[in-house]
């Protein structure tokens, strides 16, 4: 079992709904969905956050949005609306240390959240 959860998801090891299987990039079923489409889009690369994921430099967080997007194109929610969502840092509500997108949408969106 590998240490990283998304890691091992990224590499077919642990079972996840998967909606989009890219070469950099896979996209999958968020297991407890706050939101009739609740998607998230990883690389499968290791890197911790955002932040680390914006200092590669190598367009792959470019791609990644651009992912995030065809997934709400095929989910039906680009036109009515959706939310891309980084938690970063545990006071955000970051629970695994593997970057990723939250896809939301498919239900009103209010802000702040509810
Ligand atoms: P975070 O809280 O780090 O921003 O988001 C982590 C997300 O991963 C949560 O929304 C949680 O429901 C989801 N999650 C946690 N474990 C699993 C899993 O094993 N499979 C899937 N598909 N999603 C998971
Ligand atoms: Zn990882």
């Amino acid at each position: 079992m590998p240490e990283c959860l998304f890691c091992g998801i990224a590499a077919g090891e642990i079972p996840a709904t998967v909606v989009l299987d890219g070469k950099r990039v896979i996209a999958f079923r968020d297991v407890n969905p706050q939101a009739s489409t609740h998607v998230l889009v990883i690389p499968r690369d290791h890197y911790p956050n955002v932040a680390a994921l914006a200092s590669a430099g190598d367009g792959l967080l470019d791609e990644l949005i651009t992912e995030a997007h065809q997934v709400a194109v095929a989910e039906g929610i680009a036109d009515s609306g959706y939310r891309i969502v980084f938690n970063t840092g545990p006071g955000a509500g970051q629970t695994v240390g593997h970057v990723h997108a939250h896809v939301l949408g498919g239900r009103p969106m209010t802000w702040p959240p509810g």
